[in-house]
């Protein structure tokens, strides 16, 4: 397999597969540029190698042409990044004479690949009637046209790099089907090669005792991934809105607490599983609950297991966060998916914010922590915490499928 730090891009284009969906404002200004700054490195490595770049993204959901996400928007900023002047395709369909004329050191933008179905590959436009027979053609319609774009993309260029993580997820054109194209000439940016480090640290052979933080509302969603950490785990903190769901499987009284009803014997069997594991699992055995769902309730401290009528369990309390330190502090590899309270409301942050700050501390000290998917990235990177934990993963659905142990279609399409 190619690797982008051996590859030889002396007047090679690359084609690489970015994720530049970022936030705009109402004037079409970037309000967080954070993944654009993400593939830099990916990208000056070609230009630095003597190679040209063709860059392909998508942007936002369009279902067509749509002003509003054209990549336009950003090429200022792109330019300003890479510290060179960068052309644009405003039909990445019809960028043949751009991509030929390139010569090394230039760089051209590909206007947003979702303007065509043919990306994702899914037919637009089906009337929601429409017979199973009638979605049926057109699946295999835009399937086949997804060929012929597939094809034009690939010819523009002499080798591939996939660096979007946020989208490694999907079988999409540009981030999985094009690789077939370059069987010798296809590889990972950097983006894509720290995401994959950095769950393999956790997946692959980590160091011991290993620790997974588990927050968020529901069980339900995090299921799949709690039972794969079964596999690696040593111990599991839950915590956040979940926790009730389990609390009440156990037989306690929770309250007005968000409780999944219809998962109590899921919770129930994963408990037992982590017991036939040899999974320790912490749950957030005292909690801070409030009078109602809102920042300024009146708030006490109880058992997790005996919460009044009316109140909601809304954080973890301090002596559940003591109990959790030490766990952490003896932990070598840590992974943490979900805030343990409802961290939006600065009432109930202390238990995120905690868990940010022992991670921090426990990085320093030589622990591996990694930060993925959701909710957890906002909170540890909105707190300040970001630098200080050993990986932030960029990609949240994708964080999560890969932590499910499923194989990421782009990753598979650059490996095989
Ligand atoms: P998720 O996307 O599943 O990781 O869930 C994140 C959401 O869970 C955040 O919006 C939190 O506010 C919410 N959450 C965490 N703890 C609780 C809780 N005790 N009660 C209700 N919601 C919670």
């Amino acid at each position: 397999m190619q690797t982008i730090d051996t590859y030889d891009f002396r007047g090679k284009k690359a084609i690489v597969r970015v994720d530049f969906n970022v936030p705009l404002n109402e004037k079409f200004e970037i309000t967080d540029d954070t993944r654009i700054r993400a593939a830099v490195p990916t990208l000056k490595k070609v230009l630095s190698g003597g190679g040209s770049l063709i860059i392909m993204s998508h942007l936002g959901r369009p279902k067509g042409v749509t002003e509003k996400y054209s990549l336009k928007h950003i090429l200022g900023r792109v330019s300003e990044l890479l510290g060179v002047p960068v052309q644009f395709a405003d039909d990445c369909m019809k960028a043949d004479a751009q991509a030929s004329a390139l010569k090394p050191g230039e760089v051209l933008v590909l206007e947003n690949l979702r303007f065509y179905a043919e990306e994702e590959g899914k037919p637009r436009g089906l009337a929601d009637d429409a017979s199973e027979d009638v979605k049926k053609a057109a699946k295999a319609e835009i399937k086949e046209k997804q060929k012929e774009f597939v094809k034009k993309l690939a010819s523009y260029a002499d080798c591939y790099i996939n660096d979007a993580f946020g989208t490694a997820h999907r079988a999409h054109a540009s981030t999985a089907l094009i690789a077939s194209y370059f069987p010798n000439d296809k590889m990972f940016g950097y983006v894509m090669e720290g995401e994959i480090k950095a769950i393999e640290k956790v997946l692959g052979n980590p160091v011991k005792p290993v620790t997974a933080i588990i927050g968020g509302a529901k069980v339900s969603s995090k299921i799949t991934i709690i039972e794969k950490l079964f596999d690696v785990c040593d111990n599991m903190i839950i915590g956040g809105g979940m926790v009730f769901t389990f609390m009440k499987a156990k037989g306690g009284k929770t309250g007005s607490s968000i409780c999944e009803d219809d998962q109590l014997q899921l919770a129930a069997d994963t408990l037992r599983k982590a017991e036939e594991k040899g999974v320790k699992i912490y749950l957030s055995e005292g909690v801070v609950a409030a009078d109602k769902f809102d920042n300024n309730a009146n708030v006490k401290v109880c058992s997790a297991m005996n919460i009044p009528d009316g109140w909601m369990g809304m954080d973890a309390d301090d002596e559940t966060l003591k109990v959790w330190e030490k766990v952490l502090h003896e932990s070598k590899t840590v992974l943490w998916n979900g805030p343990v309270g409802v961290f939006e409301m600065p009432a109930f942050a202390k238990g995120t914010l905690r868990i940010a700050e022992i991670l921090a501390e426990i990085t320093a000290k030589g622990a591996f922590t990694l930060v993925g998917g959701g909710d957890s990235v906002a909170a540890v990177t909105q707190m300040g915490f970001a630098d200080k934990v050993s990986y932030v993963s960029t990609g949240g659905g994708a964080m999560l499928e890969a932590l499910e142990g499923k194989e990421l279609p782009g990753i598979k399409a650059i490996r095989e």
